[in-house]
């Protein structure tokens, strides 16, 4: 929690004490409450969460007469945790069958941190004890598969690649096949995400999916967004949804941005919830995402 205070404390400037301040004025007048709404849009809330939770807050303190700034950072706390949503599943899903290993697939646009984020995440699977086959099937971009295979060595997974410009299919194929082979617990498939033409895209990641099936049940395919992209983001979002079912979403580079509203923004874009946060570079820089956590470093 600390670090993620630390990470997030350029968000923490723009909307936690933005808002504290707003909300700690005397007078909770019309123009106070329309830079509180400022305020959570450009945080990248978006225009329908931040009226909700806008609304809310007022008839709350409209009906508590609620006065002083404890009390109202409290219902502020209450209110984006409840906008973020606290109750939602977001265990990462790697259920490995009686032969079969949990197989995750990692989608986004090239540069969000696809390849960084599979690597962190088969860190953390293997520190949990599990075993873990890395999948290259990003085969566009000349030095992914290498990159990939850097981290499956740092964290001790064996890398499944093929040749330069392969077919991702096959290699998903046969990465979930070497998953089988070496009983492994869980295969982690980084795919390539060139959005130059959805058609292309839509084949591409569609035949991946199809092929990882017919070894089995796909566990998860995670959205990878970076979080800096704002509206941006929205957009992939939206496309890679037509393309795949979605299962969750991974937000990375919330280190280096103000906007972290747009973990509410995405959440109901796609109607699923955000999973996994990027906080850095580093191996240990992916942590679970935490409502509570989250609005607590939002706020301070
Ligand atoms: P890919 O093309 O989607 O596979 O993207 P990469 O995994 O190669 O990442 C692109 C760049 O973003 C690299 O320089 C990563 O180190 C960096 N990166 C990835 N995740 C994070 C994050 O959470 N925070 C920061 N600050 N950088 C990140």
């Amino acid at each position: 929690l600390v670090r993620l205070r630390a990470r997030l404390a350029r968000s923490q400037n723009s909307l936690g004490k933005g808002l504290l301040t707003l909300l700690s004025r005397e007078h909770l007048d019309e123009d106070t409450w329309e830079e509180i709404e400022e305020t959570l849009l450009v945080a990248d809330v978006g225009v329908v969460p931040t009226q909700e939770l806008v609304d809310r807050l007022r008839e709350r303190v409209r009906v508590l007469g609620t006065r002083t700034p404890a009390e109202l950072r409290t219902l502020l706390k209450e209110e984006l945790v409840a906008l973020v949503g606290a109750d939602l599943d977001r265990s990462v899903k790697t259920e490995s069958g009686a032969d079969t290993p949990g197989v995750v697939m990692v989608v986004g646009v090239n540069g969000v941190g696809k390849t960084t984020t599979t690597g962190k995440l088969a860190r953390v699977l293997v520190a949990d004890g599990r075993s873990v086959v890395l999948g290259a099937a990003d085969t566009f971009r000349a030095a992914a598969a290498d990159q990939l295979q850097t981290w499956g060595e740092r964290v001790g997974a064996r890398t499944v690649r093929g040749p330069e410009g392969g077919d991702p299919a096959s290699i998903a194929f046969d990465a979930v096949k070497e998953g089988i082979a070496e009983g492994a617990d869980v295969v982690l498939i980084d795919t390539a995400g060139r959005l130059h033409t959805k058609t292309g895209l839509m084949d591409e990641l569609g035949k991946v999916k199809r092929v990882v099936e017919k070894h089995g049940p796909l566990d998860e395919v995670l959205l990878v967004l970076d979080a800096t992209t704002g509206q941006n983001g929205l957009t992939q979002a939206r496309v890679f949804a037509e393309v795949v079912d979605i299962t969750g979403i991974v937000l990375t580079k919330l280190d280096g941005t103000a906007k972290g509203g747009i973990v509410v923004a995405v959440q109901r874009e796609l109607g699923v919830p955000v999973k996994l946060i990027g906080l850095g570079e580093g191996p240990d820089d992916l942590a679970p995402f935490e409502p509570h956590a989250f609005v607590d470093a939002l706020i301070g």
